[in-house]
């Protein structure tokens, strides 16, 4: 994720847990060049990438 004002790093502050397992989790998330915080942004990256192999295209 980059700073809308900077184009900078930003870096997760809080995570905000969810209510239950089907609501995605979200964050807040602060640039670390110019300190900007952007709130309830979406905590979905890394977790929740899943790779579906694809046999049919595999078998060519
Ligand atoms: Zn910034």
């Amino acid at each position: 994720m980059f700073c809308p004002k900077c184009n900078g790093i930003q870096d997760i502050i809080k995570v905000h847990e969810a209510k239950d397992l089907a609501t995605p989790r979200l964050c807040d998330v602060q640039c670390l060049e110019c300190g900007y915080v952007v709130y309830y942004q979406p905590y979905d990256f890394g977790s929740t990438i899943s790779l579906v192999p694809n046999n049919k295209e595999l078998k060519q």
